[in-house]
C-alpha cells in the first residue's frame, strides 16, 4: 500500500512538472508532413501569448512576465513581437534597444522551459537586415530547443514568389548555425493567403512552418476554410498571431467566431498565438494601463480580450 501511494505521488508530481515546463515534455520540437510534432514525434499543439511591440510596450519585456504567462496564465509558448519598422524606437532605428527588450524575453523562455517565438515583427520587406539578426539569433540560440524563428510577421505588398526567395536566403543562413529549430514563415496579405503557399511551398528545408493570422471579428468560415484546405494539401500552419476583435485590434470582440476558430484549430492540432499582452486602449489589448509590468494580474486589471484568452489557455493547455 505504502508502495502504491508512494508511485502515486511520484505519478502526480511528474505530471505537474510536465504540466509547467512544456520544453521539458516536448524537447526538440519538429515538423513531420503538415503537423508539428515533439521530439519523439508525437504530435503536440502549442498555445500562447504574443507580447505587444517592444518599441511601444518594453515595460512587459522582462522575465516575470514570462514567468506569470507561463505559470498563471498556462502559455506553453510566448512570442516576443520585435518591431522592424512602422512605429518609432524600432530595430531599424535602435538595435541595441531591441536586442536589449527581447533577449531577457528569450533567456527567462529558456529558463522557464517554455517555447520562445523570435518574431521580426515587419509588415515590410527588409531582406539584409532580416538574414544579420537572424543570424546572431541562430548562433547564440540554436541550440536551445526553446526557440522558434519567426521570420516575417505580416507582408503586405509582397508577391509569394518574392517571400519565397527572401524566406530561402534567411532559412540558409540560420540553418548554418541551427540545424533544426523550427522556423515560420509569413504569406501575402497580412498571412491570409494561405493557399499560394499550398500550390507552392518552399522547397529543400525541413522544421519549417507557415503562419495564418486571423481576428475573429473580421475573419470567418471562409479563412477556416482556406487554412483546412491548406493542411489538408500537406502544408504545416502555425497560428502565430490571432485575436478575438476586428483585424485593426479594436472593435467588436466576437466570441463565437473565436470559438469556431478554436474547435476548428484544436480538429487539425493547429497551435496558436492570440495578440496581444499590451495596455493601450484597443479590444484586443489584454491588460489595463494601471497594471503592473511583471504579473501576476489581479482580476481587475485584466480586460476581456485577456480573460478570454488566459481561460482557453487553462481550458486547452492542459
Ligand atoms: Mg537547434
Amino acid at each position: 500500500m505504502k508502495k502504491l501511494l508512494s508511485i502515486a505521488i511520484t505519478l502526480i508530481i511528474t505530471l505537474q512538472v510536465q504540466a509547467t515546463a512544456p520544453v521539458k515534455q516536448w524537447g526538440q520540437l519538429q515538423v513531420i508532413g503538415n503537423q508539428l510534432c515533439d521530439q519523439q514525434g508525437t504530435p503536440v499543439v502549442l498555445r500562447g501569448v504574443s507580447l505587444g511591440w517592444h518599441n511601444i510596450w518594453p515595460r512587459f519585456y522582462n522575465k516575470k512576465v514570462v514567468k506569470t504567462l507561463k505559470d498563471d496564465w498556462n502559455a506553453t509558448v510566448i512570442r516576443a513581437a520585435m518591431g522592424v519598422t512602422t512605429v518609432e524606437d524600432n530595430y531599424m532605428d535602435n538595435p541595441t534597444f531591441a536586442l536589449q527588450c527581447i533577449e531577457p524575453v528569450i533567456k527567462a523562455a529558456i529558463k522557464n522551459n517554455v517555447y520562445v517565438i523570435i518574431d521580426w515583427h515587419s509588415h515590410e520587406m527588409h531582406t539584409a537586415k532580416a538574414k544579420e539578426f537572424f543570424t546572431i539569433m541562430a548562433q547564440k540560440y540554436g541550440k536551445y530547443p526553446h526557440v522558434i524563428y519567426e521570420l516575417y510577421n505580416e507582408p503586405v505588398e509582397d508577391s509569394w514568389e518574392d517571400l519565397k526567395q527572401y524566406a530561402t536566403e534567411i532559412i540558409t543562413e540560420i540553418r548554418k548555425y541551427d540545424p533544426d529549430n523550427i522556423i515560420l514563415m509569413g504569406c501575402p496579405h497580412w498571412d491570409q493567403d494561405i493557399h499560394l503557399v499550398a500550390e507552392s511551398p518552399i522547397k529543400g528545408f525541413s522544421n519549417i512552418m507557415y503562419t495564418l493570422h486571423f481576428y475573429a471579428s473580421t475573419h470567418k468560415e471562409y479563412l477556416r476554410d482556406r487554412m483546412e484546405a491548406a493542411i489538408k494539401q500537406g502544408i504545416p500552419v502555425f497560428v502565430s498571431e490571432s485575436g478575438v476583435t476586428e483585424a485593426s485590434g479594436n472593435g467588436k470582440i466576437d466570441e463565437e467566431s473565436q470559438q469556431l476558430w478554436l474547435d476548428r484549430m484544436e480538429k487539425l492540432k493547429v497551435s496558436w498565438v492570440c495578440w496581444s499582452l499590451s495596455d493601450k486602449d484597443e479590444s484586443c489589448s489584454m491588460l489595463l494601463p494601471r497594471a503592473t509590468s511583471t504579473g501576476p494580474w489581479p482580476e481587475d486589471v485584466i480586460k476581456r480580450s485577456g480573460k478570454l484568452t488566459r481561460s482557453y489557455l487553462r481550458k486547452y493547455n492542459r
